[in-house]
């Protein structure tokens, strides 16, 4: 005999097999489970799980930093995008450790260029910046 099926109150469907969370504690609207365990690297670990979330299906990948606390990441993708990822991930095992940090200067520096331009600095005096204007033009001339 099979244990019975338990459901999710959040999503009203079924727990699948895999759900390993107790719906009963709050905030716990996600069925969590399946996925790998932590990849212990010197400095961090890093881990995957399959999500049912409120929202929808998502693989979550999650990574700590354990010398540094703000680099503690966490990324959910459906689970199409999950197939790209995983496809980079094994491309990047052919890469140095170099080339690995240059790929995320690349990533770093494509957001902040779709995040828009720096802010422009706040003129305290518009006088000012005319007058810093106008010499600008009379030095080109
Ligand atoms: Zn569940």
């Amino acid at each position: 005999m099979s244990a019975p099926t338990r459901t999710n109150p959040h999503t009203g469907r079924p727990c699948p097999d895999w759900c390993q969370i107790d719906h009963a504690e709050p905030a716990q609207t996600s069925c969590v489970g399946s996925g790998s365990s932590g990849l212990r690297l010197p400095q961090s670990t890093i881990w995957a799980r399959a999500m049912i979330t409120p929202d929808g299906p998502r693989v979550t990948v999650h990574g700590m930093d354990w010398a540094t606390p703000d680099r503690d990441v966490y990324v959910a993708v459906n689970p199409r995008h999950a197939g790209d990822l995983a496809v980079l991930l094994e491309l990047l095992a052919g890469a140095t450790p170099e080339q690995v940090r240059l790929l995320a200067a690349g990533i770093r520096r494509a957001a902040a260029d779709l995040n828009g331009p720096p802010e422009q600095p706040e003129a305290d005096d518009r006088g000012q910046l005319i007058g810093d204007a106008l010499r600008d033009l009379a030095g080109d001339a």
